[in-house]
């Protein structure tokens, strides 16, 4: 019922923009839980660094990067310290990654589900290595969120009899995306030259003041576009999550960015990213 409700509010880009618009609820709420205004409410994690499509929208089809599965207790150090915080935001178990390939996804899932019950557990998914005692499994470990994308504009009829043997609770946790092959999406901090440059350079960008991105080594990158960890401000492996994020030089890279200067470092120079401020803010609300 509760997710139902979510999904709605989700998918309703009006109810998003007045909430966004007009509701001060989020920096309150940051100010309570964080003590901070503005605070990240995405935690990407990418615990494998591999996928089974090279797709035309991500550097994964130009670029080749050396198999890795990221640390156990890395992973489980990331989380004790979201844990510590009370993190109440989503846990995304994906970067640039298919996460049902990962063999230790349910052991991960549990994991932050128990040490951190007022956070949400998301992956998003290809839909390749889906089956329905996988999704089943997932669901049960304590996943929210599962987001299956489908491409060439159709979802394949093994999706769809996935979808139709779920059960209306199991359903209300899985969300279907269909993609269209022109559907390109953002050059990736310019890493994909065969996407148009439009010009960017002024437009506001506030995807670094709501998430925080950690690449399977343990780098802390300015943002999911960041596929080469070319702009590092920390790892994880040694350093607190909340020192990273409070250190001056990240946060001066958020407020310039926020206020409409990608002329900082060359990937946001390059990054041709159009930020929907509305959708990323409606994470902070769920
Ligand atoms: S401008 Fe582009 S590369 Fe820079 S933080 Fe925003 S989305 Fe990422």
């Amino acid at each position: 019922m509760f997710m139902n409700l979510v999904n709605r509010v989700r998918h309703s880009w009006k109810l998003q923009h007045f909430l966004v618009k007009y509701c001060s609820y989020y920096h309150l709420r940051n100010l309570y839980h964080y003590r901070q205004r503005y605070f990240f409410s995405t935690i990407e994690i990418e615990t494998i660094n591999y996928c089974t499509r090279r797709c035309p929208w991500c550097p994964m089809s130009q670029y080749e990067r050396e198999k890795k599965h990221m640390d156990p207790s890395l992973y489980r150090k990331i989380i004790d310290e979201l844990s510590a915080m009370r993190f109440r935001g989503w846990i995304d178990l994906f970067l640039y990654s298919e996460p049902l390939l990962d063999p230790n996804l349910s052991e991960w899932i549990r994991y932050a589900k128990q040490r951190c019950p007022h956070a949400l557990v998301r992956i998003d998914t290809n839909g390749d290595p889906l089956t329905l005692e996988k999704l089943r499994e997932l669901l049960t470990d304590g996943l929210d969120s599962c987001l299956i994308n489908q491409y060439g504009a159709k979802v394949t009829p093994r999706v769809q009899q996935i979808l139709d043997a779920l059960n209306p609770s199991e359903r209300s946790r899985v969300h279907l995306k269909i993609r269209h092959d022109h559907e390109l999406g953002n050059n990736r901090g310019g890493l994909l030259d065969h996407i148009e440059k439009v010009d960017t350079l002024s437009l506001p960008c506030v995807n670094p003041q709501v998430q925080f991105v950690i690449d399977v080594d343990g780098n802390a990158v300015l943002c999911c576009d960041d596929f080469l960890s070319q702009v590092v401000f920390g790892n994880v492996r040694n350093e607190r999550i909340l020192d990273i994020w409070n250190k001056p030089d990240y946060h001066c890279a958020r407020q310039a960015l926020a206020r409409g200067n990608r002329n900082i470092n060359d990937l946001c120079r390059k990054c041709n990213g159009r930020i929907d401020p509305t959708s990323r803010f409606l994470n902070a609300l769920i």
